[in-house]
């Protein structure tokens, strides 16, 4: 049985890694060379403690008085597009509690699935990327933030998940450089990271030796379809790069194309509401000061990640279409946070080097990586066949998560690909929902 897959970004990769492990013929079209895309720069976070879809109560007004400020973490790209309306109506329609108490658990069983595949990914002795199991504490500065999180530590405890709430001496044990300001903390002991850096460079080379083809510069442009069925795709051959492999009759499709689903969906007659999310992250390489524990400042949005000898800091959700405009006061705003939670960054060179905004600005492009997270019009990823064509399988919409859910993703692609019982209940991420 062949499958093609489109898109190698960590869907792509991983549901390739399981339809090859259950036999499938398995080649992936990749329109770039697979080293820019979502799946690189991100911050690394495997997140069972994520289990609050993005739709949520409060994230509307919140974001309507976000857009305000300029060095604000979240931003919606003004616009009378049709898609981005009907993705706001949608998004809107789904910031209900109750979208969010019944999201929480399919949401958390894919995301220990997730980890625990990933996690076995790592134990191979052919993958050798950094994974530490130290947990993530969201730490807050302000009465208002602290209520929400240990509400949410709360209803983590319900689900199954370990949450510790911690007091202000309890968090500064844990780490010392923390302002006197800042009131506590809730620690996910569950949540894990790892350098996606490498482990998005390692995964093509073990499903090339397990026999996976992977084709890149390879841009999909159509599809030739007969009675609800794709029977081939057509590739952009205007590039002299390109790869001429035309894939014929596939027994099925993976559409794993992140924040370009939309597009491609459209070729194939479906209809997918997903916008583009725009993040940044930058990396420094010798930090001085090295926290000990991955963490999220709650009242800035900003995370940090700390690796053996380096450090990434991300933040921003920009909902537009694709560009690569870099909002400058957004990426100021994103490192001034940090001394506000942290002051010790203010004495360390290597992050005064990356503050230093004028010099940043003449040197965006090497300094701040971005990259478009894929945002269901729900917050929930869509993963399941879809509605008008039998051999399409959609995979995408996984937002600020598809590091997290990626290894599961790939899993539930190849158990309904082979009409097996999933590992977990599907129905929330059925894409048939729009
Ligand atoms: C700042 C930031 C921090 C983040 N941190 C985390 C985190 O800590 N944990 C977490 O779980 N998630 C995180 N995310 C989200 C995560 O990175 C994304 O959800 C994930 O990378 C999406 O993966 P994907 O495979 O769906 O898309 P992508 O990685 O974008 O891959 C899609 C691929 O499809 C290819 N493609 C597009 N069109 C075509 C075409 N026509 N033909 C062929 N190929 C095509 C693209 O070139 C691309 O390689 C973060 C995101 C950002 C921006």
């Amino acid at each position: 049985m062949k499958a093609t897959i489109i898109g190698g970004g960590i869907i792509g990769l991983s549901a390739a890694y399981y339809l090859n492990e259950s036999g499938w013929d398995v080649t992936v079209l990749e329109r770039g060379d697979l080293m820019d895309n979502c799946s690189f720069g991100n911050m690394g976070y495997l997140s069972p403690s994520h289990f609050v879809p993005l739709a949520a109560p409060g994230i509307v007004s919140q974001g309507i008085l976000w857009m305000f400020r300029q060095k604000s973490p979240f931003y919606v790209r003004p616009s009378l597009r049709w898609d981005l309306m009907d993705w706001g109506l949608k998004f809107l329609r789904a910031s209900t509690r109750r979208h969010v108490e019944r999201s929480a658990r399919p949401l958390v069983d894919l995301l220990l699935l997730s980890k625990n595949l990933t996690a076995a990914w790592q134990q191979s002795s052919l993958m050798n990327f950094e994974y530490t199991e130290n947990g993530c504490i969201m730490y807050y500065q302000t009465l208002k933030k602290e209520k929400e999180e240990v509400e949410n530590a709360r209803v983590a405890a319900d689900l199954g998940l370990k949450a510790e709430v911690l007091d202000r001496e309890q968090i500064r044990a844990l780490e010392p450089d923390l302002r006197p300001d800042v009131r506590g903390g809730v620690w996910f002991k569950d949540d894990a990271h790892l350098h996606p850096n490498t482990l998005m460079q390692q995964l093509p080379g073990l499903l090339e030796q397990r026999g996976v083809k992977i084709l890149k510069n390879a841009e999909v442009v159509g599809f030739q379809k007969e009675k609800g069925k794709i029977l081939s795709i057509e590739l952009d051959t205007s590039n002299p790069k390109s790869a001429i492999h035309n894939p014929q009759s596939p027994d099925l499709v993976v559409l794993a194309t992140g924040s370009w689903s939309p597009q491609i969906a459209r070729l194939a007659g479906e209809y997918l509401p997903l916008m583009p999310g725009k993040g940044y992250s930058m990396t420094f390489d010798t930090p001085r000061q090295l926290l000990r524990y991955p963490c999220i400042l709650l009242e800035a949005k900003v995370a940090l990640t700390p690796w053996a000898r380096r450090l990434r800091i991300g933040s921003t959700m920009e909902i537009g279409p694709v560009n690569d405009r870099i909002l400058f006061p957004r990426v100021q705003g994103i490192l001034e946070a940090v001394p506000k939670f942290l002051p010790g960054f203010n004495d360390d060179p290597a992050f005064r080097e990356l503050a230093d905004f004028e010099k940043l600005k003449k040197q965006m492009r090497e300094k701040i990586w971005f990259g478009f997270r894929p945002v269901s019009a729900d917050g929930m990823p869509y993963i399941g066949f879809a509605k008008k064509t039998d051999n399409l399988f959609i995979a995408t919409g996984h937002a600020m998560l598809g590091l997290s859910l990626g290894a599961g993703t790939g899993k539930l692609v190849a158990e309904m690909a082979n009409g097996k019982p999933t590992s977990v209940s599907v129905e929330a991420f059925d894409p048939k929902r729009y």
